[in-house]
């Protein structure tokens, strides 16, 4: 099936009225965390989320730089995105990889795949991939800021806009911790904002290549994310409290 997301959403007069709010408000909050800290960075995955926050940090001028972790085993839908996004609001966007004598000796050790070995070389190789490479790419910042949302899944429900990073000794702002999912998809609509051709193919949720897989109607929209694990072990060790 390749009928394309953005033509299922229809947005009435009253969602796009809550859209200029929501917008404005995304527009306020990003605007006050930048003359707030220092070196505030957007730590970019190039979901449909981040897509808007793309916009929004373009559309309001407001500077904000921009990393994503390329870990390696991305799917090129994301790369495509990745350059597309780059050249078409003319920002850079600093690609992390994962260190690599490090991963070269994971991968001697234990295969290409070992993920789907056990939790432990999963997280390993999450850890490798994208936990160490963000915690490079934020080292001396002031603040970071993420697509995450509330209602993505069982280990996100208590998400707040704002909160301290355990992790990595910083403020975490997550301005779309409130978006529904629905949220999303119009302000991409309205905006026409790009995004991942894997959402048109029943991606709601995409990270590495080998660990996503495309959901059914009524599933969870992280299903597809390492769907062999369960609900509560499905974070990659970037948005651990702790
Ligand atoms: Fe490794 Fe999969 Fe985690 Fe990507 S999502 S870093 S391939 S375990």
């Amino acid at each position: 099936m390749t009928d394309k997301k953005i033509d299922s959403i229809n947005v009435t007069d009253e969602m796009a009225k809550s859209i200029a709010v929501k917008s404005a408000e995304l527009v306020a909050l990003l605007k006050s965390v930048s003359h707030e800290f220092h070196d505030i960075q957007f730590a970019s995955s190039f979901g449909a989320e981040d897509m808007v926050i793309h916009h929004a940090i373009h559309a309001s001028n407001l500077g904000i730089e921009i990393f994503t972790l390329d870990t390696g085993r991305l799917p090129e839908e994301t790369h495509q995105l990745i350059d597309a996004t780059q050249k078409l609001y003319r920002q850079t966007i600093v690609p992390f990889y994962p260190d690599t004598k490090t991963i070269e000796l994971y991968v001697k050790e234990n295969g290409m795949d070992a993920f789907y070995d056990s939790l432990e070389m999963r997280k390993k190789c999450c850890h490798i991939r994208r936990v160490e490479p963000l915690k490079r790419a934020l080292k001396g910042k002031g603040a970071w800021i993420t697509g995450m949302r509330s209602e993505q899944s069982a280990t996100r429900q208590a998400l707040s806009i704002r909160e301290f990073d355990e992790g990595n000794l910083m403020e975490k702002i997550n301005p779309l911790a409130a978006w529904k999912e629905v949220d999303v998809w119009a302000y991409i609509k309205l905006n026409q904002v790009p995004y991942n051709t894997l959402h048109d193919k029943f991606y709601p949720s995409i990270g590495c290549a080998p660990c996503t897989r495309a959901v059914s109607a009524g599933e969870d929209i992280r299903a597809g994310r390492w769907w062999w694990e369960n609900p509560e072990n499905k974070e990659c060790g970037l948005h651990i409290k702790g």
